[in-house]
């Protein structure tokens, strides 16, 4: 197969083929950003299968998302073709729920089992820590959840924790009940959340080395991608996965209707004795999630954890121009704990990276928008454009500016549509049907839409539930025994009469396979009988008609659910949810530009990228500053964010940002300043499209609280309290930032802006630096205007 080889090496470097074709038991690739790592692992999955050194169904690769493990298995079809099927391309927690769904009878749970976010883990806990009193310690539901969520990542469950816990403290006492209580009632529930989805795979494996040993002989190959950022538990579980089966008798497999008709070479060299090569692609420097547990050393200890691994450095860099590269090697050397290494390409210069400082959030979100409408028109698609964010909330100013601009744009990640209330209600009927067990789904449903049924209604059931040893579910349907009223008996017969229904139609009791579109059918029956939809509709809340919208979508997304998965089940539709809702999303991004946080970022890449909010305090983010190797952190994930772009770069702050209604004064981020001054363009004001007269009552229009139009002031900047750090950006500020010092306005004077003209203040609010005037304008009308530096004069 030599020849039919070419394409597949063909252009690969020498450290790339080297990478592509290595043959032995364990390979570590470490390289900077846009070296290839992914591409190499791709190529290599397909070499293997082409070389038939594995069977598709032999080859696990793990990607950091869900979209990637799309992407890879895209890449990797159009390489091999229909011989790509069958093998496991996923995410670490898609695997684990995979391997779960098979296993979980084991252990006492059942393959319909539900799987918790973030939300239900957070409900759930804090019920659990109302009823131990616990935030009179201090632990609130999200502290408590953030404490469990890093010992599952370390692989401490509530007893060995509590083993080396100081108990004498009552606050760990309290929180090692609470541990214990989570867990019991996820296991009640038949449930797992996020980090169990790992953490107890890991426990299954090796609580049962039969079964472990199923996958251990199954798969020949693990490749992971973006290995720095694994955490402990799924370390572990790669170890698990890559050691020798310790069962003597292999046992003849067939996955996903293919069957295995001819072994595989490696059979023949015994397998079974070495287990699994693995292959681990990773960057240091693009490590960022410490902060969720990700541990470097799972990189740098990698030789030791496997003796004898081959080792490849890739170091040319194939997606960004050298302006870019320069700009991220410049900011990542600043990091003192890494070895150097130096991102090149012979793809030459480039264009100059553009930097632009706006007045407001909105400012600055208006230069993004118009500059994409410029690259649009040069023809850039707006699929290839990005704009990235330090933190969620960042995203609205930029949303606004982009549907008044018309902007076509999709969030990606952190979706938050599967966390709106009356999508959590709709799955919550379907988690009752496929896991009646789980009795958080079935609360959560009690009352929705209002049946008359409230919390000492739900007490009893759940009392009644506990005396008699029977699941909430089955004692809701026993209402008779509890002795309610004629009314509540009434709507929990009724709630009861639509689940058997439902049940009927997406669960058929005679083991046949129910078809794909019970799913749709069986959630519109639901939404129906229940009068969920009726009460949306009569209600005269505008915001129910959006509810209804939504929950329409969700109907639209198991009716497609249905077209793309012949055999899919209820337990499959809730699955895919569930990890999609948490990772990445379904979404096409065809034809809109991409809003996303730089974590979400990682591993992507795009004609143009817009860096926003580059601000001291954004990124590197203020929570960062207590952090042990916080700077450094946020330092690598401003690095991930530069090195998406391949051509074009813009870095962009505002000078005040508006959050949480209070306006502070913003510094540029320290890491502009690593930036070597010739590498940046800077267009300071958006003077140009101001006074462009069409043009100026949409861009006033989006300005608050004032703005700064395009005329250069002699004056260099200087911006109280802390005017010294900027003095370092002669060239970088904006020109027309004024610093009105302790200038007295009061109600009743009158003022001249440099935009708006003359006008009359009407009020004056707040203290200090952030006195706001409210003034009334001739010209525009009704403004708020940060007093310390908005460009008026007194008259
Ligand atoms: P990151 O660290 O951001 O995840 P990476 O190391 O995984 O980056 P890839 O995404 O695999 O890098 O590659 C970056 C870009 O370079 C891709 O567009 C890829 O197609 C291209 N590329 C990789 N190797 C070569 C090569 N030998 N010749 C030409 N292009 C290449
Ligand atoms: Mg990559």
């Amino acid at each position: 197969s030599q020849r039919s080889d070419d394409d597949l090496l063909a252009g690969l470097n020498p450290p790339q083929l080297e990478a592509v074709t290595y043959r032995g038991q364990a390979l570590l690739i470490v390289a900077g950003a846009g070296s290839g790592k992914t591409s190499v692992l791709t190529r290599r999955i397909a070499s293997l299968l082409r070389a038939r050194e594995a069977w598709p169904s032999q080859i696990l690769a793990i990607t950091f998302t869900n979209k990637a493990a799309g992407e890879m298995r895209e890449r990797v079809g159009q390489l091999v073709g229909e011989a790509s099927r069958g093998m496991w391309i996923s995410t670490f927690h898609s695997a684990c729920v995979r391997i779960l769904r098979r296993e979980a009878q084991q252990f006492g749970f059942t393959s319909a089992f539900t799987i918790y976010d973030s939300g239900d883990s957070r409900a759930l806990l804090k019920r659990l820590v109302k009823e131990h009193e616990a935030d009179a310690f201090g632990l609130t539901p999200a502290a408590v959840q953030g404490r469990i969520s890093k010992l599952k990542n370390e692989l401490a469950d509530a007893e060995s924790y509590a083993r080396q816990a100081n108990m004498s403290d009552p606050a760990e006492r309290i929180f090692v009940e609470i541990f214990g209580d989570y867990q019991r009632a996820l296991q009640r529930a038949n449930a797992f959340d996020f980090d169990d989805l790992i953490a107890q795979t890991v426990y299954l494996f090796r609580a049962f080395p039969q079964v472990a040993d199923v996958y251990r002989r199954r798969f020949r190959h693990i490749l992971v991608d973006e290995y720095q950022d694994t955490n402990h538990a799924q370390y572990a579980l790669i170890h698990e996965l890559t050691r020798p089966p310790v069962g003597a008798t292999p046992e003849p497999y067939a996955d996903s209707g293919m069957m295995i008709f001819e072994a595989p070479k490696h059979d023949a060299i015994g397998a079974e004795a070495v287990g699994a090569a693995l292959t681990v692609v990773g960057d240091s420097d693009q490590s960022i999630y410490a902060f969720r547990g990700a541990d470097i050393r799972n990189i740098s200890e990698f030789e030791r954890d496997f003796p004898g691994a081959k080792v490849v450095l890739l170091e040319q860099n194939y997606r960004s121009t050298q302006n870019i590269l320069s700009a991220a090697n410049a900011v990542i050397g600043h990091n003192f704990d890494r070895k150097d290494k130096k991102l090149w390409t012979d793809s030459g210069a480039g264009e100059k990276i553009v930097g632009f400082t706006g007045y407001s959030q909105h400012d600055e979100a208006q230069f993004v928008a118009d500059e994409i409408e410029v690259l649009h028109k040069k023809d850039v698609p707006y699929s290839e454009m990005a704009v990235f964010y330090r933190t969620n909330s960042q995203s609205r100013a930029l949303e606004e500016i982009f549907i008044r601009s018309a902007v076509p744009y999709k969030i990606m990640g952190g979706t938050k549509f599967y966390e709106r209330a009356e999508i959590k209600d709709a799955l919550a009927y379907l988690v009752a049907i496929a896991n009646p067990v789980d009795e958080m789904a079935i609360r959560r449903i009690l009352n929705k839409p209002k049946r008359g049924i409230g919390d000492v209604t739900e007490t009893a059931i759940a009392r009644y539930a506990e005396e008699n040893e029977m699941s909430f579910r089955d004692a809701l349907a026993n209402p008779s025994a509890m002795g309610f009223g004629p009314k509540i008996q009434k709507a929990l017969l009724h709630l009861d009469e639509v689940l058997v229904e439902a049940s009927a139609l997406m669960l058929p009791a005679t083991g046949e396979l129910a078809p794909p579109t019970a799913v749709a059918e069986g959630l519109t029956l639901l939404l129906n009988k229940s009068g969920y939809l009726d009460a949306l509709r009569a209600s005269r809340d505008p915001q129910d008609e959006a509810r209804l919208e939504n929950v329409d979508e969700l109907v639209a997304v198991t009716r497609e659910f249905a077209r793309n998965n012949p055999e899919g089940t209820i337990i499959d539709f809730l699955t895919e949810v569930a990890l999609v809702a948490a990772a990445d999303d379904l979404d096409d991004t065809s034809g809109s530009v991409s809003l996303m946080t730089m974590h979400t970022a990682k591993g992507l890449e795009y004609d143009s990228v817009f860096l926003t909010g580059v601000e001291e305090d954004l990124i590197p983010h203020r929570i960062s500053a207590n952090e042990p190797g916080g700077p450094s952190e946020e330092r690598r994930l401003f690095y991930v964010g530069v090195t998406r772009a391949r051509k074009r770069l813009y870095l962009s702050l505002a000078m005040t940002r508006a959050q949480f209604g209070e306006v502070t004064v913003a510094m540029p981020s320290r890491f502009l300043q690593e930036i070597p001054a010739e590498l940046i363009e800077w267009r300071q004001s958006p003077g140009d499209v101001n006074s462009r007269g069409g043009m100026q009552s949409r861009a006033l229009n989006a300005r608050k609280p004032g703005s700064w139009g395009g005329r250069r002031s002699e004056n260099p900047p200087a911006l109280a309290p802390r005017s010294t750090s900027l003095d370092k950006f002669p060239n970088r500020v904006p020109a027309k930032v004024r610093d009105n010092g302790e200038m007295e306005l009061a109600s009743g004077d009158r003022i001249r802006h440099d935009d708006f003209g003359e006008g009359h203040v009407d009020a004056v609010t707040g203290e200090g630096a952030k006195r706001v005037a409210h003034v009334r304008f001739e010209a525009v009308g009704a403004k708020k205007l940060l007093i310390k530096i908005a460009p008026i004069e007194k008259l």
